[in-house]
């Protein structure tokens, strides 16, 4: 019998999906850094860390999305698993947590923060990908301004922290059950009477979602949309006194912001205050590097009970590429605290490396019981200062040579002392003894 060769051919080999990629050392020494940065920030602000399942019963965005929205109308990863249950890949973070709020009914108010990978079937560019990457926070269980102004103050300490300074931040309210219907009604009317004007995609189906048409960037809607009525203008009393307290708050926590009338956000269920953050060191298309608002009503969607709640959300890979942008937050130097060099085959140093772990540093070794030049030589790329050289003589006296690499001496040491002041200053670097 002959077997069947089923290996992949190498010009075939598999590859990350198209809009996905490999986050890999020392790049992801970088996210580590920023997800670091950022939870230790979440902490300080209150909020606990929640993860929830990458997929859900479809009907959390759906619902929660919006059908209209094309998020959920062309961009879902949506799919039967096999017994036939409609389940969706997470294409955003907050509608997951609110899920989980109404099954759990934790008390109020909930802070929570996440950090999550987002699927959504995209026109791959610079930026926009099929898998991206989002933090953020959410906090359910009151319509208090001043979590609003809270909320955008921990996203704006945090592109702050990072380093992040031309950043915009544009706010605006998108009203709520009393106000917004009869003001849709007005937009409505106004957009008939133009219809034929629209850019085709709208054309078709502004009467479906008509705010949708103040996101669209083509000619025709910006023309038709430049005169139309604003929502802003046709706010409630309460809309209006709750956008000015959040505003006034911005203002007297020192957080610039402009007021963008056109800002609609592609998620149906944001209410009240809306907000964005652009970088401008971005290109126009992907330059979105955070945004949230308001969502009073997703809990009831979701068969919960009336529940305020505001969260936002921020793209790691958008936060990144604004980094580079501006030259901030580069890449952590990651290099060993020490090398070990075995010329006795191998075995010192299997042990050696592992008490020097146990000691506290980060200990590196070459393998395949290499020469001692082809050793040090991967030791000076290690970046270690400190090499520890074990020979036969060593071995036998129970001590090693340590070498400074920056400085070129060395000496002699007993392997118990060298231990002992490893585990004292977490460091044997800082010259030989
Ligand atoms: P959204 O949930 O659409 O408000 O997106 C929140 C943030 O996630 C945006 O401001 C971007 O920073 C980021 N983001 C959204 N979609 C993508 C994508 N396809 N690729 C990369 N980042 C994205």
């Amino acid at each position: 019998m002959t077997e069947v060769d089923d290996r992949i051919p190498a010009e075939d080999a598999p590859r990350s999906p198209k809009g996905t990629y490999d986050v890999l050392p020392p790049d992801s020494a970088r996210w580590e850094a920023l997800i670091a940065a950022y939870a230790v920030l979440a902490d300080r602000h209150g909020f606990g860390l929640a993860h929830t399942p990458m997929f859900e019963d479809a009907r959390v965005f759906r619902r929660g999305i919006g059908e209209a929205s094309e998020v959920v109308g062309k961009e879902m990863y949506e799919f039967e698993d096999r017994s036939g249950r409609r389940l969706a890949l997470r294409p955003e973070g907050t509608a997951p947590i609110v899920r989980a709020f109404v099954q759990h009914r934790p008390p109020v108010p909930w802070r929570v923060w996440y950090v999550t990978p987002a699927f959504r079937y995209e026109q791959v560019q610079a930026g926009r990908y099929r898998q991206h990457h989002q933090l953020g926070a959410e906090v359910l269980g009151t319509e208090d301004p001043d979590v609003d102004v809270e909320l955008i103050a921990l996203a704006h300490d945090f592109y702050r922290q990072l380093g992040l300074t031309r950043v915009d931040l544009r706010v605006t309210s998108l009203g709520d059950t009393e106000c917004r219907p009869s003001y849709l009604e007005l937009l409505r009317s106004y957009l008939a009477d133009h219809d034929g004007e629209l850019c085709d995609e709208h054309a078709v189906s502004w009467s479906r979602n008509p705010l949708r048409v103040f996101d669209c960037k083509r000619e025709p809607c910006l023309k038709v949309t430049a005169d139309a009525p604003r929502l802003f203008d046709h706010l409630c009393e309460p809309c209006t006194v709750h956008f000015a307290r959040v505003t006034a708050g911005l203002d007297s926590v020192g957080i610039a912001w402009s007021r963008d009338d056109r800002l609609v956000r592609g998620l149906d269920y944001y209410t009240r205050t809306t907000f964005e953050f652009t970088a401008t060191a971005l290109e126009g298309a992907s330059n979105a590097l955070g945004g949230g608002g308001r969502y009073d009503l997703l809990a009831e969607a979701l068969g919960g009970p009336p529940t305020p709640g505001i969260g936002f959300g921020s793209g790691i890979e958008r936060l990144l590429l604004t980094c580079d942008a501006e030259g901030v937050f580069p890449v952590p130097e990651q290099r060993a605290d020490v090398f070990v060099v075995d010329v006795t085959g191998g075995e010192t140093a299997r042990d050696l490396v592992l008490r020097l772990r146990r000691a506290g540093l980060r200990a590196e070794r070459a393998y395949d019981a290499r020469s001692m030049k082809s050793q040090l030589k991967v030791a000076d790329r290690s970046g270690a200062p400190v090499a520890l050289i074990v020979g036969q003589a060593e071995l036998e006296a129970g001590t090693v040579v340590v070498r400074d690499l920056v400085a070129g001496t060395q000496s002699e040491m007993p392997v118990a002392e060298l231990l002992e002041r490893a585990t004292l200053t977490g460091q044997l670097a800082g010259g030989t003894p």
